[in-house]
């Protein structure tokens, strides 16, 4: 419990760091793992675009319907 150094959360989009965070149960880290509102779209962002990708797992489309397919 003596070295501090290192251990200081970075922003994973700007690589800047957080700025400290109040251990509030309460309240907690707003925009963490971020730094911001900011760099927290920018997350969001990639996710929704090419960072996040489902794959082989359709969400909710069984092939359970055998019955009552009339086409
Ligand atoms: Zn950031």
């Amino acid at each position: 419990m003596a070295t501090r150094a290192g251990r200081q959360p970075r922003c994973p989009i700007c690589r800047g760091k957080l700025p400290e965070q109040e251990e509030s149960p309460e309240r907690g880290p707003k925009f963490a793992p971020l730094c911001s509102l900011r760099c927290k779209r920018i997350d969001l962002a990639t996710w929704l675009g090419e960072g996040y990708r489902i794959s082989g797992e359709p969400a909710e489309q069984n092939d359970d319907d055998q019955s009552g397919d009339e086409r």
